[in-house]
């Protein structure tokens, strides 16, 4: 298939324990149905402010956490139904990279055993090929040969993050959940890290979903964008059509606050007025409405259904409802 990637009313709730049983009082609705899709070789960024869902998303749909609802296609196939032993070969399809290069390396194994090591595990390569396989994607992601003998402390942040990456590639993956996987770095190193991952991604022919709050690195790095409020997806399309013409007004906001290049053009920074209501009790009807300027009657009732409103620019709001 076209997408590598098909997610359908995807859910994530997280049970609310309490009250004086221990019982389960409610649920954390941090993914409340998203649906989306990946082209394969393609990027997608994943935006929206911290707590929105953007992570568990991604992590949902590596099934490194349980699904309470929806489904996930990779590759065709409803991944949500595999066993042990698929889902543990899955696991070489599907990789992710953290942001905090430091916590997600351990500090007491050197660098080409922190590499090799799934790929021994996973019996990927022969035992003739092993050293030289990991000595190429190490050399692919701009580590040395002799690298492979030093500590991850001996590392500086983007060397460390380079070290995930080639540690995620090893297992010759075709999609990468990237979160946020530059947001811990000085702004110098990230654009060296983007510059690999786009590097890796054309040689690879990999498909990426792209977790970040910096709306910059995403428009950069990013074929299409989705945009995420309180665990619901408000906006998807091609990355120039959002940058150019936002549509819904949480990401109308969201880039009102991005600094133009342009200092002629004035943009009016929109604030947003309140705070991020609980996802564990989030508004009835429109999720943003009790922020949004342009909330009408309907908004506090009605949902409103994803329009798609020409080249694949999807938007849930009621001002773009079939008049
Ligand atoms: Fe605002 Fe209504 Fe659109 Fe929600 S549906 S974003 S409240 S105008
Ligand atoms: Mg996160």
């Amino acid at each position: 298939p076209d997408n590598i990637l098909e997610v359908s009313h995807l859910k994530k709730y997280f049970p609310i324990k309490g009250g004086f049983f221990g019982g389960v009082t409610g649920n954390v609705k941090a993914v409340d149905d998203v649906s989306f899709s990946i082209k394969r070789g393609t990027t997608m960024g994943l935006v929206g402010e911290s707590g929105c869902g953007k992570s568990t998303t991604g992590r949902t749909i590596l099934r490194l956490i349980d699904k309470t609802d929806g489904t996930v296609l990779f590759n065709g196939e409803d991944i949500g139904t595999y066993d042990k032993k698929k889902l543990r070969k899955l696991r070489t399809k599907m990789q992710i990279i953290f942001q905090d290069p430091y916590s997600s390396l351990s500090p007491r194994l050197p660098i080409g055993e922190i590499i090799g090591e799934a790929v021994r595990e996973h019996g990927l390569v022969s035992k003739e090929e092993y050293d030289d396989y990991v000595t190429k994607v190490m050399k692919d992601c701009g580590l040395q040969e002799y690298h492979k003998d030093r500590y991850p402390h001996e590392f500086s942040g983007g060397q460390r993050q380079r070290i995930c990456i080639a540690r995620a590639l090893a297992l010759n993956p075709e999609f990468v959940v990237c979160d946020e996987p530059v947001s811990a770095l000085d702004v110098s190193i990230q654009a060296q890290i983007i510059n690999l991952l786009r590097e890796l991604q054309e040689k690879r022919n990999l498909t990426y979903l792209f977790i970040s709050h910096d709306l910059s690195v995403v428009e950069h790095i990013s074929d299409t964008v989705g945009v995420m409020y309180l665990g619901g997806l408000v906006e998807t399309g091609k990355t120039e059509d959002i940058f150019a013409k936002p549509l819904h007004p949480y990401t109308q906001a969201l880039f009102s606050a991005i600094p133009m290049p342009d200092p002629d053009y004035k943009k009016e920074r929109i604030i947003l007025k309140g705070d991020i209501p609980s996802p564990a009790n989030p508004p009835a009807g429109c999720k943003f409405h009790t922020r949004c300027e342009k909330c009408m009657e309907i908004c506090k009732k009605e949902d409103p259904k994803a329009r798609d409103m020409g080249n694949g620019h999807v938007v849930k709001c009621h001002l773009y409802d079939e008049k």
